[in-house]
C-alpha cells in the first residue's frame, strides 16, 4: 500500500509528510494527510483471561480489542485458570495464537500456581515459547525464592517481571517501595539476570529504579496509561469502578511517573489491560480495560515524539527480545471521540475514562502484512 502525505513516527521523532510503501495485502494508494504512521505498539502487560474466564475476555476478543487500540503485539499474563505454569498448556495457547489478528506472546508463571513457593521449569517454558516469567497479580516470593527465580530466568534467557507489592503490607506506596528494594537487592546478587518492574505507581518506586539504573543494574520498568494520567481523586466518584491494583496515587506520584518516562527511567508504557464482566467489577474486582483507550490517553500526555516511540514501540520489544515485523498502525491524532465502554471490542467495558472526550484514534492496523482493522473516519 502507498500512503501519501503521511508523517512517520520513528526513533528520531515524527518525519515530515512523505510517501511510504507498507506491506499490506489487498490495498492500494491512500491519501494519509494529517495522519501518523507508526510501527504497531507492543503492550508488555495484558490479561486476556483465557483460559478460564470467557465472560471477561478470550484470546480472540482481546486480540481484536488490541488491534482497535493500536497494538499489534501484546504479552499475556499467566494468571489464568489454570495458571500458565507448565509447558503443555502454554504450547496449546501458542498454537491458538497463530490465528489471531495480532501477535500474542505469553508470559509463564515464576512459581507453580503463583503461590510463591515452587519454581516453574523456566527452561522448559522458554522452549515452549514463553517470552518472560511473571507471577503478576500476586507477589508471594521471599528473598531467597526471588534470587533463585532470577537465576532460573537468566539461565533460560528471559527477564523476570514482577508485580512489586509485598502482599502482607497491602497495596500502599510503602508496599511497592519495599518490593522494589528487595527485588533490586536480589538482582544485585545474581549477575546476568534481568529484572522488569511492572506497573510502577509511586515516586518511591521510581527513585529506587533510577538509583538501580545509575548503578548499572539490569532493571527496566513500565507504567500504565491510567497511572500516568489519573490520580486517586479522579476515581473517587466511581466507587468500585475506580478500583485498580496498584491503586491510583497522588498528584506527586503521577508527576514522578511522567518525569521518569521522559528521562527513560520508566522504559515502557504498558496497559495492564484487565477486563472484567460487569458483575465482577460492580462487586469490586480490581482492574481497568486498557487497550482501546491507551492511545488517546497516552497522546494526551504531550510526550516528546521520541519518548512516545521509545515507550510504545522500541523498549517493549527490547525487553522481551522481539522485533518489528510488518506491523503498522495509522493514527488520526486529531480525531475526537467520547469514551463509551459499550463500544469496546473487548468483553471488558470497565473504564475509568467513560464519558471523557479524548483525542487520537486508530484508523488502520496491519499485522503479518494484512489489514486487520480499519475504521471509517468522519472528517470535518
Ligand atoms: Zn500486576
Amino acid at each position: 500500500m502507498h500512503l501519501q502525505n503521511v508523517r512517520v513516527l520513528g526513533p528520531t521523532g515524527l518525519s515530515l509528510p512523505t510517501t511510504v510503501e507498507i506491506n499490506a495485502a489487498g490495498a492500494v494508494e491512500r491519501d494519509a494527510s494529517g495522519l501518523i504512521l507508526s510501527p504497531g505498539w507492543l503492550d508488555l502487560h495484558a490479561h486476556l483471561r483465557d483460559p478460564g474466564f470467557p465472560q471477561k475476555e478470550t484470546l480472540q476478543s482481546g486480540a481484536t480489542s488490541a488491534a482497535f487500540g493500536g497494538f499489534t503485539h501484546v504479552v499475556a499474563m499467566a494468571n489464568t485458570r489454570p495458571v500458565t505454569d507448565r509447558p503443555a498448556p502454554l504450547r496449546a495457547l501458542m498454537a491458538r495464537a497463530v490465528d489471531l489478528p495480532i501477535r500474542v506472546s505469553f508470559v509463564a508463571a515464576v512459581t507453580m500456581g503463583l503461590e510463591g513457593r515452587t519454581l516453574t521449569d523456566a527452561a522448559a517454558l522458554r522452549r515452549a515459547g514463553a517470552v518472560a516469567l511473571s507471577d503478576d497479580g500476586r507477589h508471594l516470593m521471599d528473598k531467597a525464592t526471588l534470587r533463585r527465580a532470577l537465576r532460573a530466568a537468566a539461565e533460560a534467557g528471559m527477564p523476570l517481571l514482577i508485580h512489586a507489592q509485598i502482599e502482607r503490607l497491602g497495596n500502599g506506596p510503602e508496599s511497592e517501595a519495599a518490593a522494589v528494594e528487595e527485588a533490586l537487592e536480589a538482582l544485585q546478587a545474581v549477575p546476568g539476570a534481568r529484572l522488569h518492574i511492572q506497573h510502577v505507581s509511586t515516586r518511591a518506586g521510581v527513585d529506587l529504579i533510577r538509583t538501580g539504573k545509575r548503578h548499572a543494574l539490569r532493571v527496566t520498568a513500565e507504567a500504565t496509561p491510567h497511572h500516568l494520567a489519573l490520580t486517586a481523586a479522579d476515581v473517587l466518584a466511581l466507587g468500585p469502578h475506580g478500583r485498580v491494583n496498584p491503586p491510583l496515587r497522588s498528584v506527586d506520584d503521577r508527576d514522578a511517573l511522567r518525569e521518569a518516562l521522559a528521562e527513560g527511567v520508566i522504559d515502557a508504557i504498558a496497559t495492564d489491560h484487565a477486563p472484567h464482566d460487569a458483575d465482577a467489577k460492580a462487586a469490586g474486582a480490581n482492574g481497568f480495560h486498557g487497550f482501546e483507550t491507551a492511545l488517546a490517553v497516552v497522546m494526551d500526555l504531550g510526550l516528546d515524539d521520541r519518548v512516545l516511540y521509545r515507550a510504545c514501540v522500541e523498549r517493549p520489544r527490547e525487553i522481551i527480545g522481539q522485533s518489528i515485523d510488518d506491523e503498522w498502525i495509522l493514527i488520526d491524532p486529531t480525531a475526537e471521540w467520547i469514551v463509551d465502554g459499550g463500544s469496546f471490542k473487548s468483553r471488558g467495558k470497565n473504564t475509568p475514562f467513560a464519558g471523557r472526550r479524548v483525542r487520537g484514534r486508530i484508523v488502520m492496523t496491519t499485522c503479518r502484512s494484512q489489514i486487520v482493522m480499519e475504521r471509517v473516519m468522519q472528517h470535518a
